[in-house]
């Protein structure tokens, strides 16, 4: 019988929906490391603010991508991001950056610079990876997916509280209409579209507590780990 399962686990959903405060938690839980894909893509918006490159400008895009140097170091349930170096990991989560990083996330070439940092993060294996495309493009032979929900009044609130405790000025209203305009550009792109992959275990947090949340797919994943020890 054998003794470490390691497992890639998926969390894809919508922004606000409990991903990452989920992904902690489980993450610590299973000793596996964290993978916060968005990171990547906030990491990529947050270069090209810096650097005021305009995202139709092909050429310029290309060449930001070729040069850019992304770092990622999952430590315990932490990951964390440096671009070019720079430790950005808590310079990208601004409204601004989710934005961008939506609006550059529908293009292939943004999409192909980031598949290789992926794959490889998942091959330390025993990683759960949250994201829009996890299950269905990064990691489609994933042990266990999830796709993890919420309304959306539930999920602006969530957003907003979490800005208010970083210390981030926020406004409710102004964070309602980035939501679901990054949710529908999200779902509505042709590469990587944010769906439901197949074979994922769906789990609406709406009315549902963090550790509530945990324990479900905590269930799912022991039975897992139960019918790969016995393979
Ligand atoms: O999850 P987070 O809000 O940090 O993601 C920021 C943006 O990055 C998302 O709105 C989405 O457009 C993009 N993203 C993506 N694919 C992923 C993760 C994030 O397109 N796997």
């Amino acid at each position: 019988m054998k003794e470490d399962i390691g497992m890639i686990i998926t969390i894809d959903g919508p922004a606000g929906a409990g991903k990452s405060t989920v992904s902690k938690v489980l993450a610590e839980r299973l000793n596996y490391g964290y993978l916060d894909t968005g990171a990547l893509y906030r990491a990529v918006a947050y270069k090209i603010i810096q650097n005021n490159v305009s995202v139709s400008d092909e050429a310029a895009m290309s060449d930001l991508l070729k040069h850019m140097k992304i770092n990622v170091y999952m430590t315990g349930n932490a990951m964390k991001v440096f671009m070019d170096s720079e430790d950005v990991t808590d310079l990208i989560r601004t409204e601004e950056i989710g934005l961008m990083a939506s609006k550059i996330s529908a293009g292939i070439p943004v999409r192909h610079a980031l598949l290789a940092i992926q794959r490889e993060a998942g091959k330390r294996g025993s990683i759960i990876a949250e994201g829009r495309d996890m299950g269905t493009v990064v990691f489609p032979h994933a042990d266990v997916k999830f796709f993890l929900d919420a309304n959306a009044r539930v999920r602006t609130n969530r957003r907003y509280n979490e800005l208010i405790a970083k210390g981030i000025d926020a406004d409710l209203r102004a964070i309602e209409n980035d939501l679901n305009m990054r949710d529908k550009q999200d779902r509505e792109r042709t590469v990587a579209p944010l769906k439901i992959p197949e074979g994922a275990i769906i789990i609406d947090s709406s009315n549902l507590k963090v550790l509530d949340v945990v324990e479900n797919m905590m269930n799912f994943v022991n039975k897992k780990n139960e019918s790969l020890k016995t393979q």
